[in-house]
């Protein structure tokens, strides 16, 4: 089948329709030649003699008559070494390249090479001549940072073929020749290091999916202990404009103890991308030493670029996430924010002039959200290792309101939810992950690794969670009836659910000590909190338990943040002890 060629007859923003020649595919790429440039689009919807396509870029100077070529090729991501510490657009575009090449204001119709062609690599064959392979075998491996890249046969690959004959170890460009394959028809295939794979279907190169089972650290305490994720897992932080959600992402990026980072910026505000742009690459990373970036790949897409790159960026990061699990590593997956995601979905689909859903969201909202979110997982490869995708994905509804579709969609298929309130950014209780409405389902699963940590431990955190919920009840009930009309030991518990929030719950993301803890730091801290909860508090007063609390909260406050570090921790925990003893 030959590829289509096809005419311009209109558009509508960045969405055209096109005549075709002889027959076009379902979201395959076309290229819209107009001038000087070539513009890449996507085929959302063929019917009958048309096909409607979304741009990729901005459409102005397009006119009904330019020419149309079609590719046959699905949207792909290119696949191979040099990935790690790249800052790609939703396209896969290098952009420090892009910006090198195009200045300030990026040019449209520029594509560049995901993969840099100039870098060596230092190159180690695993597969010898006379082995026979499939799709997602090892044909070698070259460094790149800290772990191990694998060069796969391609995962497209079909049936099974021979190596002819591989190349020496030795450096070698990703585009270099590393073996010939001949297949079961004795076709000989050369390959290189790059492969591609379409960002749109989820890679399955693996024996089988694996319950997630172990915790993925974050460094966020009321996360970790309060409402824990599996690597593996899903969870989303929604919350209205401002409570925090970038903020608790880059904590997250920074901390969590996995091996790879991939962030998805998408569709923010420009200003805010350029900051993450500008601080990322400079961030040490607190578990190599190394830069943070080594490990970390950027895919963003600004509120300023087409809506329809933003759409695909979200495909392109869990794409690389596939990729870089099929390496036996685990991937953290960051989208900020899924919510504008979903209304470049609702634009595409108004112009399509699909019968709207609930908010105009188009109707298969909720599928595509579950679809992505399905793409994370812990599995077992062919050798037998594991790697994980984990996708923490944000969502900024209007106002605040939980009740609209995007988060309404994504609660329904996610593992943890993790919903930031203004009532407590507006209170300065950061992260403003609100326990009283955040929930987890992984504590069950991950019984088996929580119980090493302490076999009480689902136990307490459910104590410390009945604190809370509790001292909420209290406080809800005292302003209304003051303080007068509570009593002196409903008092004692408003205090200590407060004493536990503001000493465990709340992390200051600025401090370098209190902003993450590890697991073994929160276990020790926790169990002080959990020990003073259970206290009898032997107060005179309201006036006198107040001063306690004060007294203890500050010394806890102390003693977890930058005054850790110093010589007088000690003391302060000393203090802690006595008071404990007392
Ligand atoms: P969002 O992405 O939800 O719009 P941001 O993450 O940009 O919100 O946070 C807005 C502001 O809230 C930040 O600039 C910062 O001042 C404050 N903030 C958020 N999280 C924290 C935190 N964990 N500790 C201290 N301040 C925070
Ligand atoms: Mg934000």
């Amino acid at each position: 089948m030959s590829r289509a060629i096809g005419k311009i007859v209109a558009g509508y923003g960045n969405m055209l329709t096109a005549t075709f020649d002889t027959s076009v595919r379902q979201n395959e790429v076309a290229y819209v030649v107009t001038g000087e440039s070539r513009l890449k689009c996507e085929v959302i919807r063929v019917k009958d003699e048309f096909c409607f396509m979304q741009a990729f870029e901005d459409t102005r100077g397009v006119k009904v008559g330019d020419k149309v070529e079609f590719t046959q090729d699905l949207l792909v991501a290119e696949l191979g070494p040099g990935l790690l510490g790249q800052i790609y657009d939703g396209l896969q575009n290098p952009l420090p390249k892009l910006a090198a090449q195009c200045g300030l204001f990026l040019k449209k119709g520029v594509y560049l090479e995901s993969l840099d062609r100039d870098t060596k690599w230092d190159y180690t064959p695993v597969a010898k001549a006379g082995d026979v392979v499939q799709a997602g075998d090892v044909l070698g491996t070259v460094p790149e940072g800290i772990f191990t890249h694998r060069v796969f046969v391609p995962f497209n690959f079909i049936g099974k073929a021979k190596v002819k004959k591989t190349a020496d170890p030795g450096s070698y460009t990703v585009a270099e020749v590393i073996a010939h394959l001949e297949d079961e028809a004795g076709k000989v295939h050369e390959l290189n290091m790059i492969q591609e794979w379409p960002i749109k279907i989820a890679l399955k190169q693996y024996r089988q999916r694996l319950l997630p089972v172990e915790p993925l650290v974050t460094g966020c305490r009321i996360i970790d202990t309060f409402y824990p994720v599996a690597k593996g897992g899903t969870a989303c932080i929604p919350g209205p404009f401002g409570s925090g959600k970038t903020v608790l992402q880059q904590i997250i990026s920074r901390y969590a103890d996995v091996d790879v980072i991939i962030v998805a910026a998408c569709g923010e505000r420009a200003g805010e991308v350029v900051e993450t742009l500008k601080e990322f690459p400079h961030l040490l990373d607190p578990l190599t030493g190394k830069t943070l970036m080594e490990r970390t790949i950027i895919i963003c897409n600004t509120s300023s670029m087409p809506v329809a790159a933003r759409e695909a960026s979200i495909y392109t990061a869990v794409t690389l996430g596939e990729y870089y699990r099929q390496m036996g590593l685990d991937v953290l997956i960051l989208a900020d924010s899924t919510s504008r995601w979903a209304q470049a979905l609702r634009e595409m689909s108004g112009r399509l002039e699909e019968i709207p859903g609930e908010e105009a969201f188009p109707a298969y909202l909720q599928s595509r959200i579950a679809d992505f979110y399905e793409r994370a997982g812990l599995v077992q490869l062919e050798d037998n290792t594991n790697g994980s995708v984990s996708i923490i994905g944000t969502v900024s509804p209007a106002g605040g309101n939980f009740e609209e579709p995007v988060t309404q969609g994504t609660l329904a298929v996610v593992g943890a939810f993790l919903g930031l309130t203004w009532a407590r950014s507006n209170a300065r209780r950061f992260p403003a992950i609100d326990p009283l409405i955040s929930w987890s389902k992984y504590p069950n699963q991950m019984k088996e690794f929580l119980d090493k940590i302490d076999p009480a431990w689902v136990a307490k955190v459910k104590e410390a969670q009945k604190f809370v919920y509790n001292g909420s009840e209290i406080k809800k009930r005292m302003d209304v009836v003051g303080e007068e009309g509570t009593s002196i030991g409903d008092f004692i518990i408003h205090l200590k659910a407060e004493f536990l929030d503001s000493v465990f719950l709340q992390q200051n993301a600025f401090d370098p000590v209190d902003a993450a803890n590890n697991m073994e730091r929160q276990v020790y801290v926790f169990n002080k909190v959990i020990q003073l909860l259970r206290k009898d508090i032997n107060a005179k007063d309201k006036d006198d338990a107040r001063a306690i609390f004060f007294k203890l909260t500050a010394l806890f406050k102390n003693w977890n943040s930058s005054e850790w570090q110093k010589d007088n921790f000690k003391n302060y925990e000393q203090q802690i002890n006595e008071f404990l003893d007392k």
